[in-house]
C-alpha cells in the first residue's frame, strides 16, 4: 500500500486541478491520496469523482495556516473533517478574505520596484482559489524577476522581505480544537521545518496535545533529520500517529508524489478517529 497524505491543486497553490492530481497520483503508483489544499475543500467534489475514476482512494483534507502568539507560522493538517461545520468554516472564511487584502498588499509595495500589477498575479489563480505568496511568485516569474517559485521564496518573497504582509490565521491549539469539532483528525504539518522560517517550541505542541493533536508529519523532505528523532519520541510519549508525505504542489515545488509514505495502520487509525466524512474509495 503506497500512501501520500498530503497534496495540493489550483484550489489553492498546486499548478493542476484536482482531477489531474488525481491522475497523477494513480500515475505515480499511489494506492492513497490526501488533497489537502490550503484553507479550503471546495476541491473534494471533483476530487472524488477523478478518483473514483483513476482507482485511487482519497483522504478528503485541507491545510490549515496558523501562527502562535509569538508570531511562528504553523501549518496544520485536518483529514476528514466536516465540510460545513460552522466553526471551522468560519475561520478558513476569515483566513481567505484576509489572505486577499494581504496579497493587495504585498502587490502595492512589490509594485514600487518590479513590472507587477494586481491583474498579473490574478492570472495565475483559479476562480475563488486560495491566494497564496505562491501566486505573485508565479506573477514574478512571467515578468522575467525570477527564474521560478523557490527562487521567489529565496529573494522577494521570504517572511523577513520588506514586501512581506501577514494575514489573520487562528492558534494553532484554536485550529486544532475546531478540526476536532468538526470530526476532523488534525495532525501538525512539516512541524520543523526550519529553512521556512522559525519553528515552534515544546509549549506549543503541549497546547496542540491538549486541545486533541492526532499525528505529527514526521517524513517531509522540510523536515531536517535532527528534528525528526524528537518528533518520533514525542509521538511515542504521547500516543501521536507518525505521518510521511510530499506536499505535492504540481509543478509549483520540485516536490514528488510519494517521495514519503504513510505506514497502512496509521492510515486506519486515522480512519477510526475521523467521523465527520469519509475515504473514498
Ligand atoms: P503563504 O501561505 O501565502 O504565506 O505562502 C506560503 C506557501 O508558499 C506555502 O504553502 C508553500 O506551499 C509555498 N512555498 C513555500 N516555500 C516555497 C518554495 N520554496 N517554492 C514554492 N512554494 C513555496
Ligand atoms: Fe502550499
Ligand atoms: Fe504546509
Ligand atoms: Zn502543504
Amino acid at each position: 500500500m503506497r500512501i501520500d497524505l498530503h497534496a495540493h491543486s489550483n484550489i489553492s497553490d498546486g499548478t493542476e486541478t484536482p482531477a489531474e492530481v488525481m491522475a497523477a497520483a494513480a500515475a505515480a503508483g499511489l494506492n492513497v491520496i490526501a488533497l489537502t489544499d490550503h484553507d479550503s475543500t471546495d476541491g473534494w467534489g471533483e476530487a472524488s469523482r477523478a478518483a473514483i475514476d483513476h482507482g485511487v482512494a482519497l483522504v478528503p483534507g485541507m491545510e490549515i495556516s496558523c501562527r502562535t502568539e509569538q508570531g511562528i507560522s504553523v501549518h496544520l493538517l485536518s483529514y476528514l473533517h466536516d465540510p460545513t461545520h460552522p466553526g471551522l468554516l468560519e475561520e478558513i472564511t476569515k483566513a481567505r478574505e484576509a489572505r486577499l487584502t494581504r496579497a493587495e498588499r504585498m502587490v502595492t509595495l512589490l509594485a514600487e520596484d518590479y513590472p507587477l500589477s494586481w491583474d498579473d498575479v490574478i492570472h495565475h489563480v483559479a476562480p475563488g482559489a486560495t491566494l497564496g505568496r505562491p501566486h505573485i511568485a508565479d506573477a514574478l516569474v512571467a515578468a522575467g524577476v525570477v527564474a521560478d517559485r523557490s527562487e521567489a521564496f529565496t529573494s522577494i518573497l521570504t517572511s523577513h522581505s520588506r514586501y512581506f504582509v501577514q494575514h489573520y490565521a487562528p492558534a494553532p491549539a484554536l485550529a486544532v480544537e475546531l478540526v476536532c469539532a468538526a470530526g476532523g483528525v488534525p495532525v501538525f504539518a512539516h512541524p520543523v521545518a526550519s529553512a521556512r522560517g522559525r519553528v515552534v517550541g515544546e509549549s506549543t505542541y503541549h497546547d496542540m496535545i491538549d486541545a486533541g493533536l492526532a499525528g505529527l508529519e514526521v517524513n517531509h523532505r522540510d523536515n531536517p533529520e535532527e528534528g525528526r528523532e524528537f518528533l518520533r519520541k514525542l509521538a511515542a510519549q504521547h500516543g501521536l500517529v507518525v505521518t510521511g508525505s510530499s506536499d505535492y504542489h504540481g509543478l509549483g515545488k520540485p516536490n514528488r508524489l510519494g517521495e514519503n509514505l504513510t505506514a497502512p495502520d496509521v492510515l486506519g487509525r486515522i480512519e477510526e478517529l475521523g467521523t465527520g466524512t469519509a475515504v473514498v474509495r
